[in-house]
């Protein structure tokens, strides 16, 4: 027998598209989420064509089309000449992987999901409701219904995932990441609006991209570091610029005039290893709070996204157990060859000295085909169940 009533820890991007994605397989569920509002956290994101298929599955894409930009490409160059060395032509993503390719503000994709979840009267969320220990006892008396799952979707510092034997932990990957939003003015004029550019110098890299929603660019400056504790959203203080001029010297100096315009939030990377994802009976962890990634393939949001989408479809076709085991058995490859992507990008991301000489080279003589081509596996992915829907 499938399951009637799911509860959902965390409403962010992994929870609020699994209580989509169940409601539209006929299960109701309950999201409760720790704050009081649903307020602008994080900055861009990239949306790949893997998580964009999903999403338009559950009906959110539609919303978000209006609001995103797609761009053209997304560019590798050098922060030391702004010079371009090879592309990905993303713009071409519909075509070739039968879905679009879009940047945008992690608060418009939380506030459609938001928006689809208040129109759907198979799901409920709670705001303000933080829950640590997610067990049948605990959240008995603040659910409608019998809970016949529970699914911890509470990102990458998981309280409820302790409720898990064996279960993952987040470990600091030695890297910082600054994330502000420049105005246009502000911007330097040779940062384009039709494409993502991933600025490289050694041990160090800089990614910016347009953000039609909120106007502007998007600009993530990633280099190593010490920890700053648990937090997403550290506000910086005046230290920051120092530490930044240290990490990019030797940059392009329009670049780096950019991140005294606008004050950024600070980041502390961290990554959640191998462990065990659900309790073999009641309760399962998804998305970050299962598998956090650095983000060097840009696909934290991605693999949240397909989490939710295939879980849903897993539990609405065989008894929990089952559903528990198949999804994971589906999803930890998917995982361990992402994991191996992303710590290539970042050999290459952050080479220096010969290393980044010969990357340029080899870069300079890959066509933008051949490195589509590579990416085939991850965007032109169809996720369990996107016939079911
Ligand atoms: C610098 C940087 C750049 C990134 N860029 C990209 C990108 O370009 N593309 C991409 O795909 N991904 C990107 N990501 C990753 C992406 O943001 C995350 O992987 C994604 O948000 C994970 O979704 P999630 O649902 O697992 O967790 P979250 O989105 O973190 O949601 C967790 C939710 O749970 C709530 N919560 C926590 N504890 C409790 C509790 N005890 N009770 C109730 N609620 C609770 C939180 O308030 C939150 O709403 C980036 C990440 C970083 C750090």
């Amino acid at each position: 027998m499938t399951i009637a009533h799911a509860a959902i820890i965390g409403a962010g991007i992994s929870g609020l598209t699994a209580a989509l994605a169940l409601a539209r397989n006929g299960i109701s569920s309950e999201i409760f989420e720790q704050a009081e509002a649903l307020t602008e956290v994080g900055a861009g994101l990239q949306i790949s064509p893997n998580a964009s298929r999903c999403l338009a599955k559950v009906g959110v894409l539609a919303r978000l089309e209006g609001q995103w930009r797609e761009p053209k490409q997304v560019a590798l160059a050098s922060g030391l000449t702004l010079r371009e060395l090879a592309h990905v032509p993303v713009g071409e993503a519909r075509k070739r992987w039968g879905a679009p390719y879009g940047v945008l503000h992690r608060a418009t994709l939380q506030s459609a999901l938001r928006h689809a979840v208040a129109e759907e009267p198979l799901c409920t969320l709670h705001l303000g409701a933080r829950i640590d220990k997610a067990n049948q006892d605990n959240l008995a008396w603040q659910t409608a219904k019998q809970v016949d799952v529970i699914i911890c979707a509470d990102g990458v510092w998981s309280h409820s995932r302790r409720q898990i034997k064996g279960a993952p932990e987040a470990m600091f990957s030695g890297n910082l990441a600054w994330r502000f939003v420049l105005s246009s003015e502000d911007a330097p004029g040779f940062l384009k609006r039709d494409e993502v550019t991933a600025f490289m110098g050694p041990m160090a890299h800089l990614v910016a991209y347009p953000l039609r929603d909120v106007g502007g660019f998007n600009l993530v400056a990633i280099a190593a570091g010490a920890s700053a504790g648990e937090a997403w959203h550290t506000e910086v203080d005046s230290s920051w610029k120092t530490a930044l001029d240290r990490h990019f010297k030797g940059w392009v100096p329009e670049l780096t005039r950019s991140f005294s315009a606008a004050k950024p939030t600070f980041w502390p990377l961290y990554e959640v290893g191998e462990g065990n994802w659900h309790n073999g009976r009641d309760t399962i962890a998804i998305g970050d709070a299962v598998h956090a990634l650095m983000p060097f393939s840009a696909q934290g949001a991605a693999m949240a996204i397909e989490d939710g989408f295939e879980l849903a479809a897993f539990l609405s076709s065989m008894p929990v157990p089952q559903a528990f085991d198949a999804f994971v058995a589906h999803r930890k490859p998917r995982l361990t060859a992402l994991r191996k992507r992303t710590s290539f990008n970042k050999f290459a991301y952050h080479a220096a000295g010969p290393i980044r000489i010969g990357r340029d080279v080899v870069l300079k003589l890959r066509s933008a085909d051949s490195l589509a081509s590579e990416l085939d596996w991850l965007y032109g992915y169809k996720a369990y169940g996107l016939d079911r829907i």
